[in-house]
């Protein structure tokens, strides 16, 4: 037997079988038992989520001659087998989006009178109805004004907005909600029992429905491209990795975790794994907020300030990310970033450990003066050779104050060695230590700072190359507001041209 997809064999059959839109498939059933039916009815909602299959359902059981108690259609009668014929003069179900001129619709019309060959109600379902011609529309209000007895229209739109209120005003209006990703897990462990289809874990299928973005369609169509690719249906993070291209759930777990505790060396070899196996960029960034977003509700060793600026950072400078020059690098940074947050933001440097003091991080932002980077700034302004030797190197911990005395590890790159053997230097170290004593107010000896030469295969960006990515960014920014001036798209348009290039000289 030729595979049958899901979406389709799980088609629901009974009201109570659509999933997350209770409060629609209630108010029809009601509607049926009662034999109260309006003449127009419209169903609103994104792809996927049962417009469709609930005006199917809706349609047999106006229809049906021996209803069951619950309002759901019998299967059986003479008007349900017709309805099975896909033939039937009396359920006509019309594409919007390919029968949308108006000699579409005055052919549809122009049956409307005639009484159906059987039952009492003719019915008309209409999907996509927003692509309908304005002509179209028109033709087809006339007849929404003064509809025969016999006649119930049923329409299904993605695009509510997009009608006209006279259109609208004579439908009883439905909104259909976007699944729930819990009834879209309960959904697909449904599916797999009686399929008999096995997940390695179960996060795996929490993704696929994190994935199907609140449409069941979706979800199942996502869940039979992962089957395709699997042995025995048998789902692995592999196969997930391999038939969507996205990330495994625990490998994007783990960059969370790293990302949480300011390893960037784990944070970076997690990362450049997933690329190397062909994970779109785009891809990790959107499971990766998925994942962030689960834990601004349930992650309780951070603060909720601290979870919500990690998200928020994310999200936002992912838009420019996307149409950088090197995406991959700039996301890359962009983790270091989020990673390495409490040494940007220290205002009183706390152990990362503490609950308690991250909050006040977070809560202190404003005030920022005391990291890192404010030392660098420091350090530049007294001695700038000083500063350009240390920029060569980063931090690779946050900053730790422990009972007053305060750590700092500075790692260097495999072509930072020059650098990392000059400041090892006891003198050039003592130097260092005196500056940051300095600036940190604490007290020499309680200073603690640990050079680090790393492996040549560690993955380590300097502060310098983080310098020249941002550089790259600005300017990128600077290149796009100049071409959105809007005084720039003026003259575009006068001269009917489009600006070709943009230089942006370094005054440098
Ligand atoms: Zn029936």
């Amino acid at each position: 037997m030729s595979y049958q997809v899901l979406a389709r064999k799980w088609r629901p059959k009974t009201f109570q079988e659509v999933i997350g839109q209770a409060h629609i498939t209630r108010a029809l059933q009601n509607a049926i038992i009662n034999k109260k039916i309006g003449h127009a009815y419209m169903l609103v909602g994104t792809r996927g989520v049962g417009k469709t299959s609930v005006a199917r359902l809706f349609a047999k059981a106006i229809r049906c001659e021996q209803l069951s108690a619950d309002g759901n259609s019998c299967g059986n009668c003479a008007a349900c087998l017709d309805f099975d014929t896909e033939t039937s003069m009396n359920v006509i179900e019309i594409d919007g989006a390919s029968n949308n001129s108006v000699d579409n619709i005055r052919e549809l019309i122009s049956n409307v009178h005639y009484l159906p060959t059987l039952g009492k109600y003719k019915v008309y379902v209409i999907d996509e109805v927003h692509m309908l011609s304005t002509n179209a529309f028109n033709a087809l209000l006339k007849t929404l004004e003064e509809p025969p007895a016999h006649v119930v229209f049923i329409f299904a739109t993605t695009e509510a907005q997009k009608l006209l209120g006279t259109v609208l005003s004579r439908c009883q209006r439905f909104d259909f909600r976007n699944i729930s990703v819990t009834d879209l897990v309960a959904h697909i462990k449904e599916i797999a029992r009686v399929e008999g289809i096995n997940f390695q874990n179960d996060q795996l299928i929490a993704q696929i429905a994190l994935l199907g973005r609140g449409s069941a369609r979706d979800t199942l169509s996502l869940l039979d491209q992962v089957l395709t690719s699997s042995q025995n249906n048998m789902i692995t993070e592999e196969n997930l990795t391999l038939s969507l291209g996205v990330a495994g759930p625990s490998i994007i777990k783990n960059i969370i975790a790293s990302l949480y505790e300011g390893k960037t060396q784990e944070l970076s070899k997690d990362y450049n794994k997933l690329l190397s196996e062909n994970v779109p960029v785009k891809n990790i960034a959107s499971s990766l907020l998925d994942e962030l977003f689960l834990d601004l509700k349930v992650k309780k060793d951070l603060s909720q300030a601290e979870l919500i600026w990690i998200y928020e950072t994310i999200a936002k400078e992912t838009s420019w990310i996307f149409n950088s020059i090197a995406p991959e690098k700039a996301f890359e940074v962009l983790l270091y970033k989020a990673a390495l947050r409490r040494s940007f933001f220290t205002n009183k440097i706390a152990s990362p450990t503490s609950v308690e003091k991250s909050e006040k991080i977070i809560t202190d932002v404003k005030t920022i003066d005391k990291t890192w980077e404010g030392f660098l700034t420091f350090l530049n302004a007294k001695s700038p050779a000083s500063a350009s030797n240390l920029e060569q190197g980063n931090i690779i911990s946050p900053l730790r104050l422990d009972n007053g005395e305060l750590s700092v590890e500075l790692g260097f790159g495999y072509s930072g060695f020059v650098f990392f053997e000059y400041l090892s230097d006891i003198e050039v170290h003592q130097k260092v230590v005196n500056n940051l004593s300095e600036y940190f107010g604490i007290d020499q000896s309680k200073i603690h700072l640990n050079l680090k030469q790393l492996e040549s295969h560690e993955k380590f960006v300097s502060t310098a190359e983080i310098k020249d990515q941002l550089a790259e960014i600005s300017l990128q920014e600077k290149v796009d507001n100049f071409k959105n001036n809007p005084m720039l798209k003026e003259a575009e348009k006068m001269f009917n041209a489009k600006v070709d290039k943009v230089i942006i000289e370094n005054k440098k």
